[in-house]
């Protein structure tokens, strides 16, 4: 029989299996079953339409069955499909409509002969090493596959990091040791604790300061000769392409669609090479993404997921070492890039689970209907990156108005006061281990819908989470459903926490 191999975001819907035998001839069959058996799965692998949702890919080997018979692929005994979904803190979920692509036997990396000289040689020759770089980097110069060209090369080189944060953390002590010569950061965050246990750039006596400090301290201790960059700010549709024009290498390191849509479009429209990864829990991707000499992230993710159904890194938690294992995979092609040596990942993308430490590698093809890379773009400019991810709404201040809400001190107030409120806790079972509050009806998010029978209408019900989020979509659920008397507790129990009882920890 195949094996469908389910990739962690959607594991919660298949009863956390991690891979499922089907009986199915075909590509398309094996998915009508799978998701037959897991009705809560069906949502998420297809749309109202019972089409296949463009942010789901399946390969079949290291082939996307776009490229083979699409739904139609025969299935032979032993096989394995993988569902390849994206994923915000690195991992993306989108199956482009069959026949987007080219068909089999097309030529799949087109011009990739001539990516070796990123570094022109006006720039190679206005570069010298001192002598206590020639000592620092006597490693390097002693292998033929760097020698002095090589470490010149690095040192001309300019690479610009998207994120001081997880992933950014391991590349910048990475090139900044390597001697990258110009390293440019972009980011606008203050370290905070729950930084700590995977953003190694930053220490213990590092929370509460800006992370491009901390950064850029950390990378001149492990190398003076670098010389950093920082830019202070988020990264919009009205900087971004003035930020990385004067840059080599991108260095993707978001946790968040509309930033990464952002920096791959504006890669494309300056044709810069973008170090891509991604990570979620205990799984990664990586590849580079270069239009000039391949497939860039829309070709493989036309369109991001709606909001709400892909949980994102903060919702869904990452393994503290997954993004070194990813962050590292990006140093490697960064570096690899500058001294135009070796094979990049350009048209490959590598897939990391963690647990199983298990590396897949799969094919990726330029996408002749792209939006912004292929023949006839509609994409020639920047655009609204939040409207297109479906964020708008939840930025705008009215949709929190509109929601009934309570505050953790109202809360506390009415509780000490005895009224008769149902507390309900969405949380995951594991989160109730590290913070509860008495009394309240635990049902994780995603079993609300099914268990609702065990709520009141006639109840007045507050929601709650950590932080929010979970309890504001469950609260319109609920509102959905009929029930008037339902509240959102406004920043969760951390907020409750911070708030009015500091016996509780924030996590
Ligand atoms: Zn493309």
């Amino acid at each position: 029989m195949p094996t469908i191999v389910i990739p962690t975001a959607l594991r919660a819907y298949t009863d956390n299996q991690t891979s499922v035998k089907v009986e199915a001839s075909t590509v398309g069959e094996a998915i009508q079953q799978l998701a037959e058996r897991f009705p809560k799965l069906k949502p998420h692998l297809f749309n109202e339409q019972g089409r296949l949702r463009s942010f789901v890919n399946l390969y079949l080997g290291d082939e996307d069955v776009r490229h083979l018979q699409g739904l139609d692929t025969p299935l032979n005994e032993g096989d394995e499909l993988v569902i390849v979904p994206s994923v915000a803190g690195g991992t993306a979920t989108h199956v482009p409509t069959p026949g987007r692509h080219a068909p089999p036997g097309q030529s799949e990396s087109p011009a990739l002969s001539d990516w070796r000289h990123l570094i022109d040689d006006t720039r190679l020759q206005s570069v010298s090493l001192s002598q206590e770089e020639v000592l620092r980097y006597s490693r390097h110069l002693i292998m033929p596959e760097v020698t002095m060209e090589g470490q010149k090369r690095l040192k001309a080189a300019r690479v610009l990091l998207v994120g001081a944060g997880g992933l950014g953390s391991p590349v910048a002590m990475y090139l900044a040791a390597a001697g990258v010569g110009t390293i440019g950061l972009v980011d606008f965050d203050n370290v905070d604790y729950t930084n700590l246990q995977r953003q190694i750039l930053h220490f213990t006596s590092d929370v509460g300061r800006p992370k491009l400090q901390s950064a850029i301290e950390k990378i001149q201790a492990i190398n003076p000769h670098v010389h950093v960059i920082p830019f202070e700010t988020r990264l919009t549709s009205e900087n971004a392409l003035d930020i990385l024009r004067d840059f080599d290498v991108i260095v993707d390191g978001t946790d968040n669609f509309p930033t990464r849509y952002l920096v791959n479009d504006a890669c494309v429209l300056l044709g810069k090479p973008n170090v891509y990864g991604s990570i979620f829990r205990f799984e990664g991707q990586a590849s580079v993404f270069w239009a000039t000499h391949g497939p860039c992230y829309r070709c493989l993710y036309p369109e991001p997921p709606p909001p709400g159904l892909v949980p994102s890194c903060a919702e869904g938690g990452v393994l503290g070492i997954l993004p070194g294992l990813i962050g590292l995979v990006q140093a490697t092609e960064t570096i690899k890039l500058i001294l135009g040596k070796g094979e990049p990942l350009i048209g490959r993308l590598l897939l990391l689970d963690a647990l199983a430490m298990r590396w897949r590698e799969l094919k990726l093809r330029k996408d002749p209907n792209c939006p912004v890379c292929g023949e006839n773009p509609t994409i020639r400019e920047l655009i609204d990156y939040m409207e297109f991810c479906g964020l708008r709404g939840e930025e705008a201040p009215i949709t929190t108005d509109e929601l009934p809400s309570i505050t953790p001190r109202e809360l506390k107030e009415r509780l000490e006061r005895g009224e008769p409120l149902v507390i309900l806790d969405v949380r995951e079972p594991f989160e109730l281990e590290i913070s509860r509050l008495p009394n309240a009806l635990h049902i994780p998010m995603g079993q609300v819908a099914e268990r609702v029978h065990e709520l009141n209408p006639a109840d007045e019900i507050v929601v709650m989470c950590r932080s929010g989020g979970r309890s504001a979509q469950i609260t319109r659920l609920l509102q959905a459903m009929g029930f008037r008397r339902v509240k959102n507790l406004a920043g969760g129990i951390n907020a409750y926490a911070q708030e009015v009882d500091p016996s509780l920890p924030v996590y």
